[in-house]
């Protein structure tokens, strides 16, 4: 005797709506949404490493320049 029990597919799992999960990820390039997952942009093939690199070297740049400012009016 053996007893089958269906699984359970993923599809049945509870859909979030009108919300953006946390895993989603803005591409740098196009401002697109994509899965942090995702190595390359699917829309418009950029790297997405090489992206978070150049604005983390933008912020850094502009955290400089405030710190300049800061001084100037300090
Ligand atoms: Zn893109």
């Amino acid at each position: 005797m053996s007893a089958k029990r269906p699984h359970t597919p993923a599809s049945k799992l509870p859909k979030l709506k009108g919300r953006v999960p946390d895993q989603l990820y803005r591409c740098g390039g196009c401002g697109r949404h994509l899965y942090s997952t995702e190595r390359r942009c699917a829309f418009c093939g950029v790297d997405l490493a090489k992206v978070e690199k150049q604005q983390a070297k933008a912020r850094a740049q502009a955290e400089a320049a405030l710190a300049t400012l800061a001084k100037l009016f300090g």
